[in-house]
């Protein structure tokens, strides 16, 4: 299935998620698109909206909240 509309490729680490962080060919997950590797467009951000809405998910917290 692809969502050509809904999300980018990111630009800043080219879909892999992982940018070198230092000279030691270190990596840490991409500050552009959270280590996806792709970045939801204007539509694809509506699409997660409606998604949370009506199927109660939420993407944001990942962390159980202690
Ligand atoms: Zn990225």
């Amino acid at each position: 299935m692809t969502l050509p509309d809904l999300e980018t490729k990111c630009w800043k680490c080219w879909g892999s998620g992982v940018i070198p962080w230092n000279d030691h060919a270190e990596l840490m997950d991409c500050p552009e698109c959270g280590g996806l590797g792709w970045i939801p467009t204007d539509e694809g951000k509506r699409l997660l909206d409606f998604l949370r809405r009506h199927l109660g998910l939420d993407f944001e917290e990942e962390e159980p909240a202690e």
